[in-house]
């Protein structure tokens, strides 16, 4: 049985005040949530994350970065550290978001790089793979999911693979309203399972969690993570309210499979 994660990114918004905030409403709306049934994470941007750990300190609740840089430390000016966000709190990392790889000349060399350095310092990482509007129409979505995991993951071994998280978020669907139907998720999530199990073995495919990624809302967030391999979500747009977000993890904690 794999626990449902839902993951919050909340990208470039909120103050060090406003996070707070939404922090502590989320803290007062999740208070009675039954955390067996699944994983929440909060990942605000760098500037909130000692304060939103100050918030979230002894709660269920857990606290990721949106990125990180590969060394422990030294001159690489505007970069953060596993070891800093360690000291900040963090459990979870979120590495290869399509906004990084899109704007900020990620690639799955660079992605390969800091799920190692995470997990020398024992932060979680949440891997996002997914393929854009363009290849989704030229029939090339599991050769972009494949390029991704292969590139990603690359030599590292299954004991490093049952410490992350992936996150499929096909690009068309994020931030634009448009959100896979159930079945175009569980069809990507079945066959990154089926990949994962060539590349490592059934047994260690069966146990890794799978987040989908796209526009989720506490409308659709039932109906996904009904199917068999979505195993939660990564949330953008509807982890900035404490409404939106707290309905889609009691949501998601209800759904039996
Ligand atoms: C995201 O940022 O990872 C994301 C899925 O955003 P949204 O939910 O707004 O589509």
């Amino acid at each position: 049985m794999r626990k449902s994660i839902i993951a919050g990114n909340w990208k470039m918004y909120k103050t060090i005040n406003e996070a707070i905030d939404l922090a502590n409403g989320l803290k007062r709306e999740l208070f009675k949530l039954n955390f067996s049934s699944v994983d929440v994470v909060l990942c605000p941007g760098y500037c909130a994350l000692s304060e939103v750990a100050e918030v979230l300190n002894e709660t269920d609740i857990g606290l990721g970065a949106q990125d990180v840089y590969w060394q422990d430390e030294g001159a690489f000016t505007g970069e953060v550290s596993p070891v800093m966000l360690k000291d900040a709190g963090c459990q979870y990392v979120i590495i290869g978001h399509s906004e990084r790889r899109q704007f900020f000349g990620e690639t799955n060399q660079t992605v390969n790089k800091k799920i190692r350095a995470s997990l020398k310092h024992g932060l979680t990482p949440i891997v996002c793979v997914g393929e854009n509007l363009q290849e989704r129409e030229a029939g090339q979505t599991f050769n972009l999911i494949k390029n991704h995991l292969q590139g990603s993951f690359e030599g590292l071994g299954a004991e490093a693979l049952l410490k992350t998280v992936i996150a499929y978020e096909p690009v068309w669907a994020i931030g634009t309203g448009k959100t896979a139907t159930p079945d175009e998720a569980q069809e990507v999530h079945q066959y990154i399972r089926q990949l994962l199990k060539e590349m490592y073995d059934e047994e260690t495919a069966g146990q890794i969690r799978i987040q989908y990624g796209g526009s989720v809302k506490p409308e659709n967030i039932a109906e996904l993570i009904g199917k068999p391999d979505v195993d939660g979500a990564l949330v953008g747009g509807a982890s900035l309210k404490v409404d939106s977000f707290s309905a889609i993890v009691i949501k998601a904690s209800e759904v039996v499979k």
